[in-house]
This record gives structure tokens, C-alpha cells and sequence, in this order.
């Protein structure tokens, strides 16, 4: 299929848009590789109702009900009377947006959705099919103040009474959950497991902390099952011995939930470079825990690009260079920086907290011991990026927040390309540089924790994005092509993120919050090389002086990297709270109705392709198709009807 006949942008609904990606090189692909994609993508999708279940406890029920009611809509039952359309309508929106964000709570607010459809609607509509009416999940619909939040990050709130994710039974505090992980840490230990990841914590009878492990046999142990199951079949068809080994150790992780097996399962992982197809599939992500303990579960399968890759080995060959060089006190820089691979990859499939909304780049694993000893294995999906640039080709966005047309021909002349480089260089040097000095506790930011690395990852690409030497490398055009990138990632932090939340709440996300946090250090701190600036009552962003603000950056990064060296917690809260929180409401209205204007949506999520295996009467797969197809909510009920146990 050529560019122009490929549809990237899908439907549109609520505050997000649905985009397509293809994936280029699946069709060169051997058989033996095309089944490979097929058993992990199905490996990726076995895992979604683990997710939806960690989100909230009620998002599961919840989704069997709405989608009984949608179903019936949808074919014309005839059990249903006549509805009213425009309720009707609120309620297919309200449906779509707990696909999209598997649950009952905005993916990225974390705020529970309000319905627009009356309760009324609801309790016909399951009278009429006969569904039983549950009258827990009517009061999660429908009661603003129950569950309203899936994750609290306010200071000095209870954390966990205060957030409706489901990693810890509802009556476990805050304290009790610190305390517990606190007494099993031992500080001696240079390889310690990351305690908690992949449990729930409840109360046992005698009412003591006992962990329930996600497992084979234990929580989730049916759709653990189908995935080893997947992975099992995957292992047939692994492209190599190193592949066969981490898929081995992948298995035997879900078999027993020992934390030591994952961590032997991440460093195989980690050596695994040469197989062009790879995945991450498990308990991975912890931003869905207030305490960042807990993993999300989620699964991908992605091709390598070759092309696109030598660019991120420029990066990765000079990895110690760019260690070496940074401006960050030696005492907290590696000696020696290795194995940080880094390549472009096309995503095959997205599933479980990858899905539909995804991240376009992801260094793993998580664990810093790993990392520090064996290093981690960073991806930029290409194909994810691709196609959010051709869906916003000519949308009207940088004609309304771009100062004026100087810079906007800046954007439009280099931004695609070292937006791409930023990402390489956040996950694949960002992510991997720097150490923790001896004895402090990876954990030791908390909540600060997640915004803390990002910024630091975030900082370390701005920096280097204006170095000569990724001119010399061949990585950027000229000397002005890096101005693009910070006037973009400026005048996102400072302006135009704020379109994600709602007028009145504050900021919330760590990404979001480490963009803040970066973008108004630097102003406070660059001498007037950027200030805001009214033109025609619009705010925009103007830079007088992007050498100085390459001085800021080094500067903020420095003291980043020593906060998070020394776990600095006091130091953490002070920047994040002073920095990457509030919003000033006569800004947050502005941008609001300028970007309303636009009628753009804020946020994107993907469709997945359909691989179907062709197989012969004996059952053996010859071939495997892939196909583009199909539309949103019949993917979403089709997953809802095979992947659910
Ligand atoms: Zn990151």
C-alpha cells in the first residue's frame, strides 16, 4: 500500500483521536519469523484484562456490562426500545473512552470519566437485554465521588486510600504498604529484586500484609497460562539460542513469579541484539502505583529497522563519550557505560498498558542493578512516530502557538527528524547514564521518583541534542537544526501541554510534570535568553538566546542527576512541587480555548493490524497474514471476545 492510500488518522471521539500504523517490514519477513510475530502477538494480547483489572477492581465487570448494552445497540436487538438518540450517542462515546483507556479512568488525567447519558438510559437499556444491574458498578458510573481518582499523587494525602488503582486491597494505608516493602529491602544487597512488582498487597485473615503474586496458578494464573502457552509456541520458531534462552526464562518467571527469575529473564533480554524480532511481554511500567512499585502489565513485538538503527548506534558506540562529556559531578557518572543498545523498530502489535495509547520510545529494563551492570536495550518506534506526523500534517497547530514565521519554518524544516533524535537520545543514553552512589536506595525519591528520571533522561538529550558532536557523528544537519527541537520542547512545557488538562486541576503526570519542571527552571534561570511574550492577547514563547539556554539545561541536569545519585527526597519535592505542578488559570483558560479553536484532539492511540495464521489441514501455520482494517470498537470487541478468560 502506498503513503497516500493509507488512512493514518481513524475516528475521532471525546479528547482523542484514532490513529493507523503499518508495519513496512513484516512482508520480507521468513515464515519462520512471521510466526514468530504471530505467537507473541498473541503472547501481547492474552495479557489485557490484567491490566484492566490493575487499573481498578471494578473495571472488568464494568466493561462486560457496557459492552452487553453496546452489542445490543449496535446489531438492533429487538428487546431494546426506541432510544433516545442523543443519549444513545453519549453512550457509545462513553464506551469507546473506557476502551481507550482500559477502564473506567482517563488514561492520562487518571480522573474518572463523567457520563453524559442519564442513569435511566442505563437501567432500561439492562432491563430491556435482561443483564443483571449491578448497582456497584452504577454508583462507579454514576457517582462522582466513589473511586474518582485511579492515581493520587497529591502531597501529603494517603496515596493509596486516595487512588481506585487495585495493586493493594482498599484498606491497606500508605504507611503500612512503605513500611512492609521498607523491612524486606536490604541495603547490603548489591542485587536486590524489585520488591513488590509483581504482587498485590492484601491482608490475610489474622488481618497481616501477605502478598497475592501474579502468576501461573496464582492471580491471573488462567491468562498467565495462554500466554506461557503463546511464548511456549514462540520458542519453536525463536531466531537464535539467546532468543530461545530469554523466552525460556520468560516462561519459567510466569511458572513460579520468583522476582530473581525475571531479573536473570531481563539481563538474557538485554543480551538478546541481534534477533530482528523482539517483545517485551510482563510486569513492566510503574507509573500505574502511587508508590511506583507496582508493574502495569503490558506487551509489544516490534521488527528492527535497519536503516533507522545505524542512527541510534552512532549513539550507542559513543555511548562513554557522551558519559564522559556530560556536566554532571564525576562521582555520579559511570565509568564504564555498557551495552546500551539502541535501534529504531517498527511496532508489529501494542497490547496491554501499550495500548491503544503507547509510548513512541522505551528503554528497559527497569531494575537499576541491571542497568548498571549489564545495561538495557532502548527502542524508538518509528512507525508509531511516523504516523503521528503525517496525521498532523496542516492541522493549524503551529500557525496558532508558534511566535511567528521564522521559527515555524525552523520547526517545519527539522523538528520530525530531531524530535526522532531526541527520543534515541532520552531512552538510549538519557535513561542509561549515570549511577546511584553506593548505598542509597533506587527507591529512595518516591513519588518524586518517576518525574525525576524522566527530567533527567529529558535533560541529558537537550543537552546533547546542541552538541557538535552529533553534527560530527552526522546525526544533525548544521548548527541550527537543534534550535527547532528546544523552541518545540519549550514552548510544550511552558504552553501547549496544558491542552491535556482540564481548566482548574493541576499537573499531574510525570512526563508532563518533568516537561514543566524543565521548561520553567530554565526560564527562571537563563537571564531573559527566553521569556513569554503577549502579542494580541495570545501568549507565546520567544528565544533570544538558545546558546544560554543550552548553559541552563547543563546546569538543571547536573543537579538532577545529583539528586537522584544521592536520593536526594527533600531536594526531589522541592523541585517538582516548585516547578512542575501549578498552573496559572488565566494561561490554562488562554491556551484552552486557543487550541479548542483548532478543534484538534489532545491525545492519540493507535488500531492494531489483524494477523491471521493461514494453516493447513494438519494444523500447521503456512502462512501469516496481516491486514489493516478493522475499525475501532469491533477490535475492541473482538479482543473483549478471544482474549478474555
Ligand atoms: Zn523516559
Amino acid at each position: 500500500m502506498k503513503d497516500e492510500q493509507f488512512r493514518y488518522a481513524d475516528e475521532r471521539f471525546a479528547d482523542i483521536q484514532m490513529l493507523r500504523y503499518r508495519v513496512e517490514g513484516f512482508d520480507a519477513l521468513s515464515l519462520r519469523q512471521k510466526k514468530l510475530v504471530y505467537h507473541l502477538s498473541e503472547a501481547a494480547l492474552y495479557g489485557r484484562d490484567i491490566l484492566w483489572d490493575q487499573n481498578c477492581r471494578y473495571n472488568l465487570p464494568l466493561r462486560r456490562m457496557l459492552e452487553a448494552v453496546y452489542v445490543a445497540i449496535k446489531r438492533g436487538d429487538k428487546r431494546l426500545g426506541i432510544l433516545p438518540e442523543a443519549e444513545t450517542r453519549a453512550f457509545g462515546e462513553y464506551m469507546r473512552r473506557v476502551w481507550f483507556a482500559n477502564g473506567v479512568h482517563h488514561h492520562y488525567s487518571m480522573d474518572k470519566f463523567k457520563p453524559t447519558f442519564g442513569e435511566d438510559f442505563l437501567r432500561k437499556a439492562l432491563r430491556d437485554i435482561e443483564y443483571p444491574v449491578d448497582e456497584t458498578l452504577m454508583r462507579l458510573i454514576f457517582d462522582d465521588k466513589f473511586l474518582p481518582k485511579r492515581v493520587n499523587q497529591a502531597d501529603g494525602e494517603d496515596l493509596l486510600q486516595t487512588s481506585a488503582m487495585n495493586y493493594y486491597s482498599p484498606d491497606v494505608t500508605q504507611a503500612e504498604a512503605e513500611r512492609f516493602y521498607a523491612e524486606q529491602k536490604n541495603a547490603e544487597d548489591p542485587h536486590p529484586v524489585m520488591y513488590g512488582m509483581n504482587s498485590r498487597l492484601e491482608r490475610d485473615e489474622k488481618g497481616r500484609l501477605v502478598e497475592r503474586t501474579w502468576k501461573s496458578g496464582g492471580m491471573y494464573g488462567k491468562n498467565i497460562d495462554r500466554i506461557i502457552d503463546c511464548l511456549s509456541s514462540a520458542h519453536e520458531v525463536a531466531e537464535n539460542d539467546k532468543q530461545r534462552q530469554v523466552l525460556a526464562s520468560l516462561i519459567e518467571f510466569y511458572r513460579t513469579g520468583d522476582l530473581r527469575t525475571f531479573d536473570q529473564y531481563t539481563i538474557q533480554w538485554v543480551e538478546d541484539t541481534l534477533s530482528e524480532v523482539d517483545f517485551t511481554n510482563g510486569f513492566t511500567e510503574v507509573y500505574g502505583d502511587p508508590l511506583g512499585l507496582k508493574a502495569s502489565w503490558e506487551g509489544y513485538v516490534n521488527l528492527r529497522d535497519n536503516v533507522a538503527t545505524h542512527r541510534t548506534q552512532q549513539l550507542s558506540d559513543n555511548a562513554q563519550w557522551f558519559e564522559d562529556h556530560s556536566p554532571v559531578d564525576s562521582r555520579f557518572k559511570k565509568s564504564v557505560c555498557n551495552g546500551v543498545t539502541a535501534k529504531v523498530v517498527e511496532a508489529a502489535i501494542l497490547g496491554g498498558d501499550l495500548y491503544p495509547a503507547s509510548a513512541i520510545g522505551i528503554n528497559l529494563p527497569n531494575s537499576n542493578w541491571v542497568r548498571q551492570e549489564h545495561g538495557s536495550k532502548s527502542v524508538t518506534i518509528g512507525n508509531l512516530t511516523h504516523a503521528y506526523a503525517e496525521a498532523a500534517k496542516g492541522n493549524g497547530f503551529r500557525e496558532e502557538f508558534v511566535i511567528d514565521k521564522a521559527t515555524r519554518d525552523l520547526l517545519n524544516t527539522y523538528d520530525e527528524a530531531l524530535d526522532d533524535l531526541h527520543t534515541d537520545l532520552h531512552e538510549c543514553l538519557g535513561h542509561g547514564s549515570g549511577k546511584l552512589l553506593p548505598g542509597v536506595d533506587p527507591d529512595a525519591l518516591k513519588a518524586y521518583g518517576s518525574t525525576i528520571e524522566e527530567a533527567r533522561a529529558d535533560l541529558f538529550a537537550l543537552y546533547y541534542i546542541a552538541d557538535p558532536k552529533l553534527i560530527e557523528l552526522g546525526l544533525v544537519p548544521n548548527e541550527e537544526a537543534y534550535k527547532s527541537q528546544y523552541y518545540s520542547y519549550l514552548m510544550n512545557g511552558l504552553l501547549t501541554q496544558l491542552v491535556r488538562i482540564e481548566l482548574g486541576k493541576q499537573i499531574e503526570e510525570a512526563h508532563m510534570r518533568n516537561r514543566a519542571l524543565i521548561s520553567r527552571w530554565v526560564m527562571a534561570h537563563c537571564d531573559g535568553a527566553m521569556t513569554l511574550v503577549v502579542k494580541n492577547q495570545k501568549t507565546y514563547l520567544q528565544i533570544s538566546d538558545y546558546p544560554a539556554l543550552r548553559l541552563a539545561i547543563g546546569k538543571l541536569l547536573a543537579e538532577v542527576q545529583r539528586i537522584k545519585s544521592e536520593g536526594d527526597f527533600e531536594a526531589a519535592r522541592r523541585l517538582v512541587e516548585d516547578y512542575g505542578v501549578e498552573i496559572d488559570a488565566d494561561l490554562h483558560n488562554e491556551i484552552l480555548s486557543r487550541y479548542r479553536a483548532l478543534n484538534l484532539a489532545p491525545y492519540k492511540g493507535f488500531i492494531n493490524p489483524c494477523y491471521n495464521a493461514v494453516r493447513n489441514d494438519a494444523g500447521e501455520i503456512v502462512d501469516v497474514k496481516i491486514t489493516y482494517g478493522e475499525a475501532f470498537d469491533e477490535q475492541m470487541l473482538r479482543y473483549g471476545r478471544d482474549y478474555s478468560l
